[in-house]
């Protein structure tokens, strides 16, 4: 026999305004645009950092991500 099911009764949850999310949205944005250059063109003439370092290490998630590489 099944046994019933008491009713959930939701926490209540306090809604976030935009401006409270504002600033970390920005944030959050330009860390991933950064990490997404640092990815898709840190390579050759458009590279800030020189040598290989960035490229190799970030090269698994280039080829992931289908940027081309070689
Ligand atoms: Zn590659």
């Amino acid at each position: 026999m099944a046994h019933p099911i008491a009713p959930a009764t939701a926490p209540a949850i306090a809604p976030i305004s935009l401006k409270a999310i504002a600033p970390w949205a920005v944030f959050f944005g330009i860390l991933l645009m950064a990490l997404i250059y640092f990815v898709g063109a840190e390579q050759g003439a458009t590279a800030l950092i020189s040598g290989e370092n960035v490229h190799e290490w970030v090269h698994d998630g280039r080829h992931l991500l289908g940027f081309p590489c070689h």
